[in-house]
């Protein structure tokens, strides 16, 4: 049976609700994949793992003066309950960290429109400032027609302390900053803690050589508000492809595909497969992660991370097959990065979109943009470059990470702090 575009537009339309960390969509998510899997013929194996979970049970923020304003607004997860009984304090906005900004926040409420990194997180913490008004959206929203960002902190932002904040609308926060507010009310109240998400997987062994593994990954979960088809019900329904692709034409080496939840709370569910599995990880010789393909209007990518020899050998291929494509010896942020970690070169294949034709983390993530005929394409070059390596005399790829790679992947990972 030939790799199939119509196939997996299908399971994108199947898989069309949000799938959001530890929530019943991912829940859901994840049992129509093993369903899938069993129809091809195969047995997954469920993976379950903890990740972070929080329940805004009050938030609000008001201007008391000098005017009286209430400004719609979402809860930051796990910046703590030092407002759940609501505090009022001074005004301020502030335009970035540098010590010059912060002179004078201390017990007071900032605005911040440029993000909040995590140094300006510690920052913040450090100058005394009692809590944070952060942006989202732009200055077209129309509120019947786009969400309010919920956003969360991750573990290395409360390493110093925690700080109450929440998201406004950029458009609100245009229109409040010309008429000069000098107080402010913030109340958050908050439940914080962990619940269970899941990796779902599934291993076909390698007639040959059953020790030398290829692994695929694809995330599964969304963020809110998205439905998730672009990012990544796309990278998804390739692997569930790809499976029914060596199901059909038995490996020399085994091909293990994971279904990681999680990806969007911080690369979760690779990072625990990788923590779960430290003993098998010396097996695993190449990871092929797949994130986001099949726009009607695009440019076929792969990010490379691993040694520039890999890259040119990719770049052999493509040229081979007739199939026009940009290589690159990069990170790509997703599950690819774990593995990479490790010392496992990885490749991201991945379609981008043109400019103007997607949109993804929000409710415009839609199948529109989307074309069978495109999935099609990309998985069959994977499947393509894939049997190569697979079936090959002798692996073709070291298993190494140059300098510079590792270099990136600890600045991802914040081992080092960006400078
Ligand atoms: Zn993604």
């Amino acid at each position: 049976m030939a790799i199939s575009g119509k196939r997996m537009m299908s399971l994108l339309k199947t898989l069309g609700f949000e799938r959001l960390s530890t929530y019943e969509g991912e829940k859901k998510a994840a049992e129509i994949l093993c369903e899938e899997i069993r129809t091809i013929g195969l047995t997954p194996v469920v993976e379950t793992f903890m990740a972070p979970r929080y329940t805004v049970t009050n938030c609000s923020l008001t201007v008391t003066a000098p005017f009286e304003q209430s400004i719609p607004c979402t809860g930051y997860g796990f910046s703590g309950n030092d407002a759940k009984d609501g505090i009022e304090a001074e005004f301020q906005y502030i335009e970035g960290f540098e010590p010059i900004d912060l002179q004078n926040v201390k017990g007071k409420i900032v605005l911040i429109t440029q993000g909040l990194t995590i140094s300006g997180y510690e920052a913040l913490i450090k100058a005394g400032a009692v809590g944070f008004i952060a942006t989202a959206g732009t200055f077209r929203d129309k509120l019947s027609e786009t969400d309010l960002d919920e956003r969360m902190l991750r573990d290395k932002h409360t390493e110093h302390g925690k700080l109450p904040g929440v998201c406004i609308r950029v458009k609100d926060a245009l229109s409040l900053i010309p008429k000069h507010p000098t107080r402010v009310r913030l109340t958050l109240a908050q439940e914080e803690g962990e619940a269970e998400s899941q990796n779902v997987i599934c291993e076909i062994k390698g007639s040959t050589y059953p020790d030398e593994v290829v692994i695929y990954t694809a995330h599964y979960d969304t963020v809110r508000f998205s439905k998730g088809f672009f990012d990544n019900s796309t990278g998804s329904a390739m692997v569930m492809e790809l499976i029914r692709h060596y199901h059909e034409n038995p490996p020399k080496r085994t091909v293990r595909f994971v279904f990681c939840g999680s990806e969007e709370r911080g690369l979760l569910g690779s990072k625990a497969y990788v923590a779960a599995h430290e003993e098998e990880l010396s097996n695993i010789r190449l990871c092929i992660n797949l994130d986001m393909a099949g726009p009607i209007l695009g440019k076929e990518m792969a990010n490379v991370t691993g040694e520039e020899a890999l890259c040119h050998a990719l770049s052999f291929i493509y040229k081979e097959a007739g199939y026009p494509m940009v290589v690159r010896q990069d990170i790509y942020s997703s599950d690819s990065i774990p593995f990479a970690d490790k010392g496992i070169p990885g490749i991201n294949f991945f379609r981008a979109a043109s400019p103007g034709t997607s949109q993804i983390h929000c409710r415009y993530d839609v199948i529109d943009i989307l074309s069978g005929e495109s999935l099609a394409k990309t998985t069959k070059f994977v499947a393509y470059f894939s049997d190569r390596v697979i079936n090959a005399a002798f692996f073709p790829i070291e298993r190494k990470m140059p300098d510079n790679m590792v270099e990136k992947i600890d600045r991802y990972l914040l081992k080092k702090k960006n400078s």
